[in-house]
This record gives C-alpha cells, sequence and structure tokens, in this order.
C-alpha cells in the first residue's frame, strides 16, 4: 500500500514539469508515472482528424519571459510554467506598455494569483501575471523586452493505457495529463489515477477496466476516434480529477444519475458513512463531455475533494503544492478503491431451489429450535436469507444492498456460502 511519504514526493517531482496537451512536458510525466504502474504511451500526429477537431502541432517551451530594457527579467516563464499562456507562439520583440497591454492576463480579484490560461486553437502568445506584476508593469512610458521561445510544429499528442481484467463487464477509469503547475486539478488526478492502476494491477479481477491517460478534451476525442468500438461497450466509467484538496469528498453523478456507477458509488460513501457532497450532472466538467456524448452516452462520474470551479484557487497558482496534501490524496484513493471493490462484488444469482425456503437448518446450521432467533441478530444468516429470497436471475447483490442496507461484503460472503451449498448459481454478466 502507498505511503503518505511516496505520494509526496511524487507530487513534488511531477508539479513543476510543465504540461499541455501535447510536447515533451507530457511524455516526461507519463515516463514518471510508468515508473509506479505499467502502462503503454501512444502518439497521435499533429493534423489527425477526431470528429471535426484537429490534433494541433506540438508545442514545447525553452524559455519565456519579460524584461526591462537593461535585461532584468519581470516575469520569468522559469519561476512559474503558468506565466505562459499555454500554446504561446514564438516571439521576440521590444514593445510598450500599450502594446503589452493586450498580452497581459491577471484576476484583479487576487492579487497574489497567477491565472491558467491556454490558446490552443487560436495562434498568439501571452503572459499570465499576478496584478501586483501587472501594477509594476503599468507604466505607459515603460518599454519592455519580450521572449517567447516556444516551438510550435507538427509532431505528436501522447496518450497513455492499460487494460486489466479478461472478463465481465468493462469500466473506463481516465484523468487528463494536460494541466501545467497546479495540484488540484490535475496533478492530485494523474498520481491518483496511476496508483489505483498500481493498487488493481495485481488482483484477480471480475470486471475489465480501460485506464486511460490522455490530454483534456483533444486527447479523449483522439482515443475515442481511435477505439470507437471498444469505447462503445463500456458499461460506465470515472474521470478522475480534483482529489486532494481540504475539503469534503464530493461526487459528480453521471447524465445518467442512476446508472451502476452512480448506484455503487452512492451505496459504497453509506457503507463507509463518509459525510459526502453530491453534485449533480453539469454539462461543464471534464471528458465526461465527450464519453456522455449522444452517439456513445457512457455514464462517467467523478469522485473528487474540492470539485473544480468550487474552490477560489481553481486555474490558478494558488492551486498549488500547499493547497493539497498526500492525505487527503490517500482518502480519496480509499473511496476510489472502496467502490471498485463494491462494483467487483455485483454479481447476479440464479435460484437452484425454485419454490418454498430451502430448509436452512441442514444447510446453513439455521437453528433447529424455533422461535429464539430474532431478525438481525444473526448477521451472515440474515445476509444469506435476504440473498436467497432475492436472487431470481434479474435482482443484483447491489439491488439487495439497496433494498436491505446490509453492505455488498455481507452479502457477497452470503452468496458464495449459498453457491457452495448449490442453493444458486452465478449468472454470468452481459
Ligand atoms: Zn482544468
Amino acid at each position: 500500500m502507498t505511503d503518505k511519504t511516496e505520494v509526496d514526493q511524487l507530487l513534488k517531482q511531477l508539479f513543476p514539469i510543465c504540461r499541455s496537451i501535447t510536447g515533451d512536458g507530457v511524455r516526461c510525466t507519463l515516463r514518471v508515472l510508468r515508473g509506479l504502474a505499467y502502462f503503454r504511451t501512444y502518439e497521435v500526429p499533429s493534423g489527425t482528424n477526431c470528429f471535426g477537431w484537429t490534433v494541433p502541432d506540438e508545442w514545447n517551451v525553452r524559455d519565456a519571459y519579460i524584461a526591462d530594457m537593461n535585461g532584468k527579467r519581470l516575469v520569468d516563464f522559469g519561476e512559474n510554467n503558468l506565466h505562459l499562456v499555454s500554446y504561446s507562439e514564438p516571439f521576440e520583440g521590444d514593445l510598450d506598455f500599450s502594446k503589452l497591454l493586450v498580452h497581459l492576463f491577471s484576476l484583479p480579484d487576487q492579487p497574489d494569483a497567477i491565472p491558467y490560461r491556454s490558446s490552443y486553437y487560436q495562434r498568439g502568445w501571452g503572459f499570465c501575471v499576478t496584478s501586483r506584476q501587472w501594477k509594476e508593469l503599468a507604466n505607459w512610458n515603460a518599454t519592455y523586452h519580450v521572449k517567447v521561445d516556444t516551438t510550435l510544429k507538427p509532431g505528436h499528442l501522447t496518450y497513455g493505457e492499460a487494460l486489466l481484467g479478461n472478463k465481465g463487464r468493462e469500466y473506463l477509469i481516465t484523468t487528463y495529463c494536460c494541466h501545467p503547475s497546479m495540484g488540484n486539478d490535475n496533478l492530485s488526478g494523474m498520481v491518483l489515477w496511476a496508483l489505483l492502476l498500481k493498487e488493481m494491477q495485481g488482483r484477480n479481477l471480475k470486471n475489465r477496466y480501460r485506464f486511460v491517460i490522455a490530454p483534456e478534451t483533444i486527447g479523449s476525442l483522439a482515443y475515442i476516434s481511435l477505439h470507437e468500438e471498444e469505447v462503445e461497450q463500456l458499461a460506465g466509467g470515472f474521470v478522475i480529477t480534483c482529489v486532494a484538496g481540504p475539503g469534503k469528498i464530493g461526487y459528480k453523478v453521471s447524465w445518467k444519475g442512476d446508472s451502476v456507477i452512480d448506484r455503487v458509488v452512492v451505496r459504497t460513501f453509506r457503507e463507509l458513512d463518509l459525510d459526502y457532497k453530491l453534485y449533480r450532472f453539469d454539462v461543464n466538467g471534464s471528458d465526461e463531455r465527450q464519453y456522455s456524448s449522444p452517439g456513445l452516452r457512457i455514464p462517467m462520474g467523478t469522485i473528487c475533494k474540492d470539485k473544480y470551479y468550487e474552490y477560489p484557487e481553481y486555474h490558478t497558482s494558488l492551486d498549488n503544492l500547499d493547497f493539497i496534501s498526500a492525505g487527503s490524496l490517500l482518502q480519496t484513493l480509499d473511496a476510489y478503491l472502496a467502490v471498485i471493490d463494491n462494483l467487483e462484488r455485483d454479481e447476479i444469482y440464479i435460484p437452484l431451489h425454485l419454490v418454498g425456503e430451502p430448509k436452512l437448518d441442514t444447510l446453513l446450521g439455521y437453528p433447529v429450535l424455533g422461535g429464539g432467533l430474532l431478525p438481525g441478530k444473526a448477521a451472515m444468516l440474515d445476509a444469506a436469507r435476504w440473498v436467497l429470497f432475492y436472487s431470481d436471475g434479474n435482482t443484483s447483490l447491489l439491488d439487495i444492498a439497496e433494498r436491505t442496507g446490509l453492505p455488498m461484503s455481507s452479502l457477497v460472503q452470503a452468496a458464495e456460502t449459498l453457491v457452495e451449498k448449490r442453493l444458486i448459481t452465478q449468472k454470468e454478466k452481459k
């Protein structure tokens, strides 16, 4: 099991890397994560058409700054990669403040925050600064030297994939890897994704799991366009994002609201007695926008800890390593693992004894002396009787858990005993 020190180290190692929807930052990040859990990486060429979108040219940064005429750097990409608008095209020149102004972005309400901005599909360049820096630059008589030393040319978009299990239903577990130095959105998501993959890799699974790590939006679209048939078969999935903030655990339900993944999450959170925040589905969000679109309609949920949009540090330099913690990340990882455990337990059983109650005293050691055993006294026998009662070839263990309030772990244990006693048999999943 992973400990806080290991997570802390990973967060610190990955935080400074400049990521975007393409480029060496993504490759380097995936290389580090592959040291944790095994997955393969793939490269999609610039210019590839994905449902009307195009994989853009590859972007890499060597250096970028705004300096005064003495060469003193006033805004420096080397200090914080959020200073440069993602996908800024190369530029070098001397500019008056009046000309520089349109290339500057700041947040007047948050004087110490550098905003996160990108311009993937409109060529240009820009710098994001704190409003304090903006005020310092705001001298109408001053001239500045600007250098954006980037490359923007045909290359590739990089994504990673791992497939686990070989039977049952298939679920998608995806995250994105395109954000530069911000902690909760979405360094935390990438690290949790890799830790979850590592935890599940050695297990004997009853379902299949498709782990995908790709740049948000264009990466998912590229992935879907290359795997459309497989994606259409998915029973549901999770977009892992914003998982290590200081607030409450939350769950954003899928577009369907009552799909198996939604029900399993709610059931699991109740079993864990978690005080959580439930978010209704919203078209604003992450890659559920692609996976749940009309032609696919995959139910995609998100378990989070400080959901995007909900915290003031979101998409700024204040969403940093001080905002997130390894402890919070591990709490969300535990929640995801508990949900996966219950997804694994969700089976349907067919009755082998059809009419009347089977004689349980001989079969399960039910007390021969009638009348003395009140319901609820013997939890195991109780669970067995509920499973036996409801198992009719259509009712799943999740249905039974919802109807009885019994934990799925007890129901599955009871079901295994009943299978051994040849009272029920497991139905094959479709
Ligand atoms: Zn974001």
